[in-house]
């Protein structure tokens, strides 16, 4: 009897830290005619197990080139995992799509092994946090200065390092978030320059952990609390009447 050989296919386990070749044990896929774009559709989820963790891994691909219709044949993306999903999911509206959007690229580049890619990301994320929550603020050197010409106003953007130093400086992140931001800044400008460098993915998957951290603190978490003491005082006019 000839023994079946086990396909496999290729996705970032998240405990092995790794890209590995899950055995797999089912596929679903889809392929159709988009009429308005006039362009072939390929699908495909792959489920299987990690072959050396044997953690449940789910990963997706869509067709890229179309045999017969624009190459010789198929081609299809790299796998990205759907599940388990480790990229962090957070609750507040208030979170600005910029800092998403970066987060989900940076996911995305650990995930495909571009290290370098990744902590570019992690730094624009952690940038537009910056000049989110104190852009709409003034500075201590801008009040009292009403009269300040538009020109003055339309001063340069915040930039990464001068940004986490005042979120320090104005207590929206602590000592410990400050190291954390600097480290990742210091990662960044080693990433953004077309130097000769490598960035392992361990450390990358840590400085990932460290900004999901900070957006969580900065936002989800100081929602809760406002929350918290909303029905804390809430409780209290209760009493009261
Ligand atoms: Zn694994």
């Amino acid at each position: 009897m000839a023994i079946a050989k086990k396909r496999t296919f290729i996705i970032d386990c998240h405990v092995c830290k790794a890209k590995v070749a899950a055995i797999e044990t089912g596929r679903a896929e889809r392929f159709s005619f988009d009429d308005e774009a006039s362009l072939p559709y390929g699908n495909r989820v792959f489920i299987g197990n990690c072959p050396s963790c044997d953690i449940i891994l789910v990963g997706e691909s869509d067709q890229i080139d179309f045999e017969n219709f624009d190459a010789y044949e198929d081609r299809w993306s790299d796998v990205v995992r759907v599940f388990p999903n480790p990229s962090k999911s957070f609750s507040s509206w208030r979170i600005p799509r910029v800092v998403t959007d970066s987060l989900n690229e940076a996911d995305r580049s650990l995930q495909a092994g571009a290290n370098i890619a990744a902590c570019v990301m992690l730094g624009r994320a952690l940038e537009a946090l910056c000049r989110d929550v104190l852009e709409s603020k003034p500075t201590e050197t801008e009040t009292g200065t009403e009269t300040a010409s538009p020109s003055a106003k339309s001063k340069k953007r915040l930039m990464l390092g001068e940004g986490i130093k005042r979120l320090r400086d104005t207590k929206v992140i602590d000592d410990r978030l400050y190291d954390w931001s600097q480290q990742l800044q210091a990662f960044r400008n080693l990433a953004a320059h077309p130097e000769d460098i490598s960035i392992s993915r361990e450390d990358a998957g840590d400085l990932q952990t460290f900004v999901n951290a900070i957006v969580e603190y900065v936002y989800d978490l100081a929602d809760r609390y406002d929350e918290f003491k909303t029905r804390a005082l809430n409780r209290a006019m209760r009493k009261k009447n």
